[in-house]
């Protein structure tokens, strides 16, 4: 299986919602480099399950900046430099964000650089599979 680099993302409303999904996709993404925003990376970090090695086995996920400070120009940084394989970015379509034209962007460069990014747990169970 090839290593990709993966950006987790999740506005307040969907962070359980992520936080369920990596749970349930641990032993795949545990294989990964994962990435994330810093609150959302922080949960990811807590969750308390493996069944073979660590008791928390996303735990190496490597934290960004909070998406309204600036994390989500750092993912937008590393889509230009052509470092990530796949996004995964559950934002809320319901409540208007602080840091829009950042997470605008984001998407925009998703597209440019041709990048798998899901932004519902749907598509995000097919892109990794
Ligand atoms: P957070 O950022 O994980 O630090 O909450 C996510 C976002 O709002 O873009």
């Amino acid at each position: 299986m090839k290593k990709l680099n993966i950006a987790l993302v999740a506005h307040d409303a969907r962070k359980q919602e992520l936080v369920k999904w990596c749970t349930f996709n641990s032993s795949i993404l545990k294989h990964h480099n994962l990435f994330a925003t810093g609150t959302t990376g922080s949960l990811i970090a807590g969750i308390p399950i493996d069944s073979e090695n660590s008791a928390y086995p996303l735990k190496d996920i490597q934290l960004l900046k909070s998406g309204p400070l600036g994390g989500d120009q750092q993912i937008g940084a590393m889509l230009a430099n052509g470092e990530l394989g796949l996004i995964i970015f559950l934002r809320d379509p319901l409540t208007a964000q602080p840091h829009e034209p950042d997470v605008s962007a984001l998407l925009r460069l998703g597209d440019v650089q041709k990048i798998p990014l899901a932004t519902n747990v749907s598509s995000a169970t097919i892109m990794l599979e």
